[in-house]
């Protein structure tokens, strides 16, 4: 049987093993590990890899993909990672915990919760600097004292989310005011607040040079799970895979070509001007793959090939030396931006692979 294209191959056991490596390694300072799996768009099969590695928590961003797995029989405490107020009773129904930051989300919460005869647990998110969500720290005292006369509701922690909007860094300063702001609000409300969230895959750094990591006790991690890769930098982490997804996609033309348009200039397919640098005559193979399906400039070919560009459904590629003829296939690996796409993309089918 000739094989689905294009298509993602998913290597199971290397998503397993980095699970496995990072719980341990920050087990080792009592940090718990919650798998982020809406990159993959909450796959049960990735999430039941992730859990078997030694992940505590399943955390996406999507009600939708926590119902998916849910629905597949997948069993963990599922955290939603995005409050959205409309989405109110159906993140009672479904999440065992969201992150939150709106006093008004909350309220919904709390309602919606003693209607379905459940707690709901929250973890408040702080803005350190990063300026996506969270509450300011000079505010948070009050925000908790109103949320505390919630019936329904139970602050269990708070975190904070660095390194996505602002770039900004989870460095030691920004761990420490974490820290204090849980021990300040802990003696202000005498309560017990268990999880200290201090960020995503990017706060890899910061655990291997930390002299002590405070109050920190739970991270929540996809990029390094599932590429291996702490996202600072983009270093790979030590031990880990970085090719546990690889796309392939089929040549579709094959032809000496020039290498510079001709005719009268025009916009291109996104309405760019685009500008071409002259190789004179060379092989081009155009793949049957295009922006619809993922983001082009997050591929990395595996043989010695060169991306050119890409429209909706073509991607043109220069094959150097690559004997490539039409029918053969062309592997990549793939960034967060690609993977995410790719795994959205119907037109790719996902393929699980053993090794
Ligand atoms: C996406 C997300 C994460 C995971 O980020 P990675 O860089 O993939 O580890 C963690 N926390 C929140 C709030 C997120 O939205």
């Amino acid at each position: 049987m000739k094989a689905f294209l294009p298509r993602i191959e998913i290597a199971l056991s290397q998503i397993r093993h980095n699970a496995q490596v990072l719980t341990e390694l920050y087990g080792r300072q009592g940090i718990s590990v919650m798998g982020v799996s809406k990159a993959v768009l909450g796959d049960p099969v990735i999430a039941l890899a992730m859990l078997e590695g030694g992940v505590k928590f399943i955390a996406d961003s999507r009600l939708e993909n926590i119902q998916r797995m849910r629905t597949a029989g997948v069993t963990a405490q599922f955290i939603l990672l995005r409050t959205a107020l409309s989405q109110a009773e159906s993140v009672v129904i479904h999440a065992d915990i969201s992150l939150n930051t709106e006093v008004e989300t909350i309220s919904a919460l709390s309602c919606f919760a003693t209607i379905h005869r459940k707690l709901h647990q929250v973890i408040l998110m702080v803005e350190l600097g990063d300026l996506r969500e969270g509450i300011l720290p000079c505010n948070l005292s009050q925000v908790i004292q109103t949320i505390r006369a919630f019936p329904a509701i139970k602050i269990i922690g708070l975190g904070c989310n660095l390194a996505c909007y602002g770039g900004i860094s989870p460095d030691n300063t920004k761990m420490n005011e974490l820290s204090e702001l849980a021990d300040e609000m802990e003696a202000e409300f005498q309560i017990n607040l268990k999880i200290i969230s201090g960020g995503n895959s990017a706060n890899h750094k910061w655990y291997e040079s930390a002299q002590g990591i405070g109050r920190i006790n739970n991270l929540r991690l996809g990029e390094a799970i599932l590429l291996g890769r702490e996202t600072t930098n983009r270093e790979v982490i030590p031990g880990l895979y970085t090719s546990a997804f690889r796309l392939i996609a089929e040549v579709i033309e094959s032809k000496d070509k020039p290498s510079l348009p001709y005719g009268a200039a025009c916009q291109d397919s996104f309405g760019n001007i685009p500008s071409f640098q002259d190789r004179g005559i060379h092989r081009r193979i155009i793949l049957a793959l295009g922006k619809q399906d993922t983001l082009i400039s997050g591929l990395q070919p595996e043989q010695d090939l060169e991306i050119l560009g890409s429209s909706s459904d073509h991607m043109i590629l220069d094959s150097h030396n690559c004997d490539l003829k039409v029918g053969n296939e062309v592997s990549f690996n793939l960034d967060y931006g690609a993977l995410l796409g790719a795994m959205t993309s119907p037109f790719i089918k996902k393929c699980f692979v053993k090794d």
